[in-house]
């Protein structure tokens, strides 16, 4: 468990684990709306390399990054949208695996097994009004999370 005392800290989170990402990698962010989904992604695009904006992929569900603008390529997806599990093989994310990561917030609306292997991350809004991190990981994150 971790405390983020404020937005940076959450960013911060993120640019470090952009740092450590490989291929075949899965990011699951849990959490309720305004959680700091977004905000942990955007550190993780950060320490990927991307230099720009990140918009919230919530009215787009899938935004792709890819070399140069990222090291390996990366979908960020919202399945806050998606009401029917049949729509999600068609936004093609097992393709993004091949030679990238994903990071995906709602990620309860695939099942389960797919996020076994995955980082599975949880932010949680205080009662002080910051953010508490959980975890729980894969085998491939032996060596990588938690964070030295
Ligand atoms: P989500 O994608 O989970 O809906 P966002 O990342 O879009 O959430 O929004 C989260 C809000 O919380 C932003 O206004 C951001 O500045 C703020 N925030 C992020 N991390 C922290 C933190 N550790 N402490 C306090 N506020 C935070
Ligand atoms: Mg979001």
């Amino acid at each position: 468990m971790m405390v983020l005392d404020d937005e940076q800290a959450t960013l911060d989170v993120g640019r470090k684990l952009g740092g450590l990402l490989r291929a075949g990698d899965k990011i699951a962010l849990r959490g309720t709306l305004g959680a700091g989904k977004t905000t942990l992604a955007r550190g993780i695009l950060e320490g990927m390399g991307f230099g720009e904006e990140v918009p919230s992929p919530t009215f787009a569900i899938v935004q792709i990054y890819e070399p140069p603008e990222t090291r390996i390529p990366v979908a960020h997806v919202d399945l806050y949208r998606i009401d029917d599990p049949e729509e999600i093989p068609e936004l093609g994310l097992e393709e993004v695996l091949v030679d990238g990561t994903m990071i995906v917030e709602w990620p309860d609306r695939m099942p389960d097994s797919f996020w076994s292997d995955a980082l599975n991350l949880e932010l949680e809004i205080t009662k002080e009004g910051n953010r508490r991190l959980t975890w729980t990981a894969g085998d491939a994150w032996e060596d990588r999370w938690p964070l030295t």
